[in-house]
């Protein structure tokens, strides 16, 4: 129940939009997957994205540009048109299988809670996305997922995502009990047009809210056919997670399963390799 709704608007520009989320109180609202459930008590102002020009998907030059309004649904209807350099995207907006919140919520949602077991946010960090944002004065910015999620609160609008076109290829994978559930890991994988792998995995340090880039380990993923690679993989990998402590006590079992998850999507894009041995 929004108990304290006062005001509801529905803006046609993302200029209106923003100086109505200035006002105190006030929340955006996209597909209403979240917001409807929790945190919905103490908004005064609601702000109804749904009027803005913010859908759909086109190719910009070598970017591919994804709006904000885009939903889950939507992404993964385009597979076709994204290709397997995007692929990361769709599997994991496919992920999500409860397909009355695949049918409803929208990629600025979810990077709107700034959280980091979103999956899309995982797969456009490993596919190295630019975050388009609109800020309360109107100043736009491009930044990364991990630089977004990471960021002090602002009122900044999401105004939608840039891919690279040319990427070669990506993969998504991740594990939840059940499909009510976020991710307990995830990991992604994209190759860009010259070679260079990156790997990405969500959900990390208190609160879920990180998405790490997997810098060292991705130096390693060329290597796959070696020997002694999957010892060297784990141990940089997990390196390079955070060590918390969390709630559920399940913090360290989620940092072996994400390199698990990482280092199968490695062995896979490794010419078929398979991979050697699974959580430690
Ligand atoms: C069965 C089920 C499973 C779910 N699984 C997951 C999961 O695995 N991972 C996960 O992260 N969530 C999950 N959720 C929560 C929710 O569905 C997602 O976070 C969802 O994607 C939010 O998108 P939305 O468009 O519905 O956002 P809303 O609910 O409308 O908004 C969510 C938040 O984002 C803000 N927001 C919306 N659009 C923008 C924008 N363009 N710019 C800036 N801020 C914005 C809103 O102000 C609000 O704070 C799940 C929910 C259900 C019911």
């Amino acid at each position: 129940m929004y108990l304290d709704l006062e005001d509801y608007k529905r803006p046609a520009t993302v200029e209106q939009c923003i100086d109505l989320l200035g006002g105190k109180g006030s929340s955006a609202i996209a597909g209403g997957t979240y917001l409807n459930v929790r945190d919905h008590e103490r908004v005064a102002r609601l702000v109804d994205l749904q009027a803005l020009p913010l859908r759909g998907i086109e190719r910009v030059g070598d970017a591919v540009k994804v709006g904000a309004l885009v939903t889950l649904s939507e992404l993964v209807d385009a597979a076709g048109e994204l290709g397997p350099g995007l692929g990361a995207l769709v599997e994991a907006a496919r992920g999500e299988r409860n397909l009355c919140t695949r049918n409803r919520s929208t990629v600025g949602g979810r990077l709107g809670r700034r959280r980091g077991d979103a999956r899309v946010a995982t797969a456009l960090a490993a596919l190295d996305a630019k975050l388009e944002l609109l800020a309360a004065d109107g100043t736009r910015t491009h930044v990364g997922v991990t630089e977004y999620l990471t960021a002090a609160a602002a009122p900044h609008l999401v105004l939608g995502v840039s891919l690279r076109a040319d990427t070669r290829a990506s993969r998504y994978a991740s594990f939840a009990p059940t499909v009510m559930e976020s991710p307990v890991a995830d990991a992604a994988l994209a190759i860009a047009a010259d070679g260079t792998w990156r790997l990405a995995s969500g959900g990390h340090g208190p609160h879920g809210r990180g998405v790490v880039v997997l810098a060292k380990a991705s130096a390693l993923a060329g290597d796959a056919h070696a020997d002694d690679w999957r010892a060297r993989f784990d141990a940089a990998a997990l390196d390079e997670l955070p060590s918390f402590a969390d709630d559920r006590g399940s913090a360290e079992y989620r940092r072996d399963l994400s390199v698990t998850l990482a280092a199968r999507l490695v062995a896979a894009a490794s010419n078929g390799a398979t991979p050697s041995g699974g959580a430690r």
